[in-house]
């Protein structure tokens, strides 16, 4: 169940969002594609050469902004998938702010729907409040009620955890556990692409989360729930590569590339995520071009390589950790972002076999 083998193909549908979450990584209140919706025929394009791999026949709805917000998008894509291959699974992540239609169509065609949500009303509505300046609470827990009780698949919860949530772990596992929710995944704030200046801004204290984040694995796995982080999603299974955006497997974007990641969310001003990018849609062809050097460099991203982490005592456990984090913060695919060591460290040795591993992968 490693994370690196979360094969499937991405869309990044639109920037349009109805949120205004404080932390948001796409740096909303200044980059420059606003309302960038996701073109149909590079989408159905990009199917039909994912669907000439071998790779799972899996699609996954993703930011910038809020899939839901191009329901009409979504649902000719989820179509356009399934006449190729009736097998194809899907997934989403979502605010979980969305209409009772929508929540109906989800949870009749969606098999895997992560929810963010950072917790607690108190904590979310601070944090995720609607552009409108509404409470998300109430709309997120309705929400969350309809497609418990309709749906046959998983629904599950992905969290920003920031220094108002860290010692309130296990108080979220059981208000959302309450709600019906048995699969988590929270990951500590990281700094907003091209945020460079602030880099410290969401630095808070790595040793008190850490313990907060075992004992909250230990109360969710004594009830039956799992309870993950990007720092312990490969834990389960020794590897080379941390994440599928080395493989790569496409994301595709709202300005016509491809993505590895979902933090190069665009391909024309991708900051210094630009290695990330390895094809771009030739719309006046109709087909996609791929960077054949840009996928070379990436694979060649394997922990083994990589200078502190060729010699860590988990390096087949965390493999040089989540590059997009990594390439983010320090410049380089290949450099380590030496605050997660430790940490990464202590949860894997105080983590039993059986804790370490998920049901589901790492939204
Ligand atoms: S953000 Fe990290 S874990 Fe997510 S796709 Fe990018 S490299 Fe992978
Ligand atoms: S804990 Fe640090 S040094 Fe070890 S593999 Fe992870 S990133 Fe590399």
């Amino acid at each position: 169940m490693s994370h690196s083998n979360k094969e499937m193909i991405s869309f990044f549908l639109t920037t349009k969002c109805n949120l205004n979450c404080i932390y948001c990584y796409t740096n909303k209140g200044t980059f420059e594609h606003q309302s960038q919706t996701l073109n149909l025929d590079f989408a159905k394009a990009g199917i039909d050469d994912y669907y000439e791999t071998n790779y799972r026949k899996h699609i996954r709805f993703f930011g910038a902004g809020e899939p839901t917000e191009e329901f009409d998008l979504m649902k000719s894509i989820f179509y356009y998938a399934k006449s190729k291959d009736i097998n194809t699974t899907a997934e989403i992540q979502t605010n979980g702010c969305f209409s009772e239609e929508i929540a109906k169509w989800l949870a009749w065609n969606i098999d895997i729907i992560w929810i963010s949500s950072d917790g607690t009303p108190d904590i979310q509505d601070y944090f995720r409040p609607m552009l409108s300046g509404e409470k998300s609470s109430v709309m997120i827990e309705k929400n969350i009620k309809y497609l418990i009780k309709n749906k046959c698949g998983m629904v599950g919860i992905r969290s920003t955890i920031t220094e108002s949530n860290y010692d309130k772990q296990i108080q979220m596992i059981k208000y959302f556990s309450k709600l019906g929710i048995k699969n988590f995944w929270v990951d500590p704030v990281f700094p907003s692409i091209g945020e460079t200046e602030n880099h410290n801004r969401w630095t808070f204290d790595m040793g008190r989360f850490t313990e907060k984040f075992i004992e909250a694995v230990k109360y969710a796995y004594s009830k039956g729930m799992t309870y993950g982080s990007i720092l312990t999603c490969n834990f389960d299974k020794a590897g080379e590569i941390a994440c599928r955006a080395l493989l790569p497997v496409p994301h595709l974007t709202t300005d016509g590339y491809v993505s590895a990641c979902d933090m190069a969310l665009f391909g024309n001003d991708n900051n210094h995520m630009n290695v990330f990018i390895y094809g771009k849609w030739d719309k006046d062809n109709k087909k996609i071009i791929y960077y054949p050097e840009k996928i070379e460099l990436l694979r060649s991203r394997v922990y083994h390589k990589m200078e502190k982490c060729s010699k860590c005592s988990i390096g087949p456990f965390c493999r040089g950790y989540c590059p997009g984090e990594v390439t983010n913060e320090t410049g380089d695919i290949f450099g380590c972002k030496t605050i997660i060591c430790n940490p990464t460290k202590i949860i894997f040795n105080r983590l039993t076999n059986d804790e370490k591993k998920y049901i589901f992968f790492h939204p």
